[in-house]
């Protein structure tokens, strides 16, 4: 049985993949704004600070995994610079707050959620992606409330999968044997995407993605990729970012390497 954090747990992918690891017998703390063990805000430094610490209580301080889902999309009501906190910022300081807990384990494993949106969405603006991955939050949201929602999250998931490339590598994920590794799902059918309060128009935009496989993932199918990551059958892994969108990045990218 591993120990394994959740973040955005309460809905979604989020909450798919607390049930299938909780289903195949892990122990999970899940977090979120509200409907989770652990209730925080990551959109702020101390929201993410004691979720971690919370977390780390619950499992008494072995620390398996870590699985970042909590995220904000582009339809929502929120303004760009929150997006860029919760999607950016909410995933890299909870994990490096975790990461001295996860390198206890002889072996580790933490997975971010970028998105397919990385490299299908044109005019992604750089200076965002550069100030995020600079750490320089408070000018990241500034940007991001500047070019507005639409731009800032392919712009947040894409400082993510960057950051996931150069920090698990290195000495201190790597290293203390933590695998870190992201998964870019494409269009998923949950509250992100199906929700209410959704505008209709842009919405219904979501259908002219360009999905070979002809129709949007499932949260559960993500949960599935996600359960692979976080478990030793995942052991080679490194800094990879998986797509996991039926087939859009191959079709628009294909000799993209
Ligand atoms: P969702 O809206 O169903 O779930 C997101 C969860 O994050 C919610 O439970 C929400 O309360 C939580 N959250 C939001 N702000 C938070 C905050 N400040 N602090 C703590 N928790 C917070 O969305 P989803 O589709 O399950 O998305 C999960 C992840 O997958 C997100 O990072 C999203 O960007 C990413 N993603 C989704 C899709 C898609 O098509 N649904 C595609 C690519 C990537």
């Amino acid at each position: 049985m591993a120990n394994i954090v959740v973040t955005g747990a309460a809905s979604g992918i989020g909450a798919a993949t607390v049930e299938l690891l909780r289903r195949t017998g892990n122990n999970v703390v899940g977090v979120d704004l509200a409907g989770a063990e652990i209730v925080a805000d990551l959109s702020t430094s101390t929201g993410r600070t004691q979720a971690a610490a919370a977390a780390v209580e619950a499992v008494d301080g072995m620390l398996h995994a870590a699985v970042c889902c909590a995220g904000l999309g582009p339809l929502s009501s929120h303004s760009g610079g929150k997006l860029v906190s919760v999607n950016y910022f909410g995933t890299v300081d909870f994990l490096e707050e975790l990461r001295p807990w996860l390198a206890r384990a002889e072996q580790s494993f933490a997975v971010a959620i970028s998105s397919s949106s990385t490299s299908t969405q044109p005019a992604i603006p750089e200076n965002l992606v550069a100030a995020c991955l600079d750490d320089r939050e408070s000018e990241a949201v500034t940007l991001g409330d500047k070019v507005g929602a639409i731009p800032a999250y392919p712009a947040s998931k894409l400082a993510l999968a960057r950051w996931v490339r150069r920090q698990a590598v290195t000495p201190d994920w790597i290293g203390a044997g933590i695998r870190l590794n992201a998964v870019a799902p494409g269009v998923i059918d949950t509250p992100m995407t199906s929700g209410s309060d959704l505008d209709p128009n842009l919405a219904k935009a979501i259908d002219f993605y360009p999905v070979p496989m002809g129709r949007r993932g499932r949260p559960e199918e993500i949960a599935a990729l996600l359960q692979f990551l976080t478990s030793d059958a995942a052991s080679l892994l490194s800094g990879s970012v998986v797509f996991a969108d039926g087939g859009t990045d191959a079709l628009l990218r294909q000799d993209d390497w």
